[in-house]
């Protein structure tokens, strides 16, 4: 008699904040004041081996609820199912989720709904790789290009890249793989840093910190502008002043501007030499990124951590409209959906700078850029993982720097495991940290 397979028997959420906005960490033009929060899932199994699976998507505070009350409301996909089939084939999970006709209506693959789907189904992946026994980078390195091809979602992309087309890209992304391996548990895969640029630091901590990033090794920093532009040339020349002309600077103006003004805006910083600029506009406006692209050239144009699925970035790449393309690991629906957008990338030859950061995201998202530089575009060449110092001691495999340069990591999963102590003070409202808060403002009040 075979045994009784092991099935999902729970899916548990948590609204996680952190209080991050009472030290400026994090602000810049648009998002003055975020507590860096996580909608937080766990994947519970009846398997006696302990494994459960962990996703989570990334929030700036209120609005944290919506988005672990989304999660919840995906929960009866999930609960019930065998947990081989699940891991065996992550991309079922992924296609039942956006097919739910109900909770379509909600988006389409975008938004609230589809940041939920995105963090169960890299919960899925986080269990998938635990089961076996290795890190998520490594899992999808060690894959078939067919099984690969077999995890995306073609629909509404395949007038850009077929399945066939797909299937060729991996397959020469696999020619040299075995050394690009060893160069990457050598080097890692270079980051670079934002945490000199946020828009709330004085110029004495800009410069300071601009300086450390320097001499910590890293070859490119970021300042977040667009809020006031004779202060954005003070800082612009105050960091180029700190870091010297041999390392790049981007700037990030995290969607600020109209397109005439981001043309303006970015010429005035020119004498700067950025490197790139992020998020000038909309991420929802293709051709005034193609406009803004023309009219900032040389300055490249970056954009992809609110772009909302691979539809859009499918238009971004077809319209020419971007030089560099930031995924997150968090805002679409999971690593199937990158899957599909870091092929997109590699059919336009256009190099993948991801979003990083926030609570979590650079545990995360450096497992995908590790499978593209050994198994897809085969190169680091113009490639940088953003990293920013912040909040990585809340992870149980957090990510390690050095430098700078992301360390390939080597236990399994997707690196997504929050310390449980963590949850227990930084659940909102009942944990301990924001019990005691809530108290004391309401002894403040009174
Ligand atoms: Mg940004």
């Amino acid at each position: 008699m075979s045994p009784t397979p092991t099935r999902v028997t729970a899916v548990d959420t948590y609204d996680i904040r952190f209080p991050t906005s009472r030290e400026l960490d994090g602000s810049d033009a648009m998002n003055p004041d975020p507590d860096y929060s996580a909608a937080y899932v766990v994947l519970r199994t009846d398997a006696d081996d302990g494994l459960e699976g962990h996703g989570f998507t990334f929030t700036i505070g209120r609005g944290n609820d919506v988005q672990v009350a989304a999660i919840n409301a995906l929960r009866h996909h999930v609960v019930g199912r065998r947990v081989d089939e699940l891991c065996a084939d992550p991309g079922t999970v992924n296609r039942d989720l956006i097919g739910d006709s109900q909770l379509r209506w909600l988006g389409p693959e975008k938004g609230v709904m589809h940041m939920a789907i995105g963090a169960v189904v890299n919960a899925v992946w986080d269990l998938a790789a635990k089961r076996a026994r290795k890190p998520l980078w490594q899992l999808l390195t060690d894959a078939t290009p067919e099984w690969l091809v077999s995890q995306v979602d073609f629909r509404y992309i395949a007038d850009a890249l077929t399945p066939e087309e797909a299937v060729g890209l991996l397959r020469a992304g696999r020619e040299g793989a075995t050394g690009r391996e060893a160069t990457l548990r050598e080097r890692g895969f270079p980051g670079y840093t934002t945490s000199p640029g946020w828009l709330g630091y004085s110029d004495e901590k800009l410069t300071r910190l601009a300086r450390q990033a320097v001499a910590d090794g890293f070859t490119q920093i970021k300042l977040k502008v667009g809020a006031d532009l004779a202060d954005d040339i003070r800082r612009c020349r105050t960091a180029r002043g700190a870091i010297g002309p041999g390392i790049r600077m981007a700037i990030d103006a995290n969607q600020r501007w109209n397109v005439g003004e981001a043309v303006e805006w970015t010429r005035a910083l020119a004498e700067f030499d950025p490197y790139w600029v992020e998020e000038p506009t909309s991420p929802d406006d293709v051709l005034g990124h193609a406009a803004i692209r023309t009219g900032v050239a040389p300055v490249k144009v970056a954009t992809g951590e609110h772009v909302q699925n691979r539809i859009v970035f499918k238009q971004l790449l077809q319209a020419g409209a971007i030089d560099i393309l930031q995924i997150d690991a968090a805002r679409v629906g999971g690593v199937n959906e990158n899957l599909a957008i870091l092929l997109l990338a590699a059919k336009f030859a256009v190099p993948v700078c991801p979003h990083a950061g926030g609570v979590g995201l650079c545990e995360l998202v450096q497992h995908l850029s590790m499978f593209d530089y050994v198994a897809l575009s085969g190169t680091t060449e113009n490639r940088v993982i953003e990293y920013v110092d912040h909040l990585h001691q809340h992870f149980i495999d957090p990510v390690v720097m050095r430098a700078g340069h992301y360390t390939a990591p080597t236990a399994p999963g997707f690196s997504a495991t929050m310390r449980p102590e963590s949850i227990a003070e930084f659940t909102y409202p009942g944990g301990s940290f924001w019990a005691a808060d809530l108290a004391s403002d309401k002894g403040a009040a009174a």
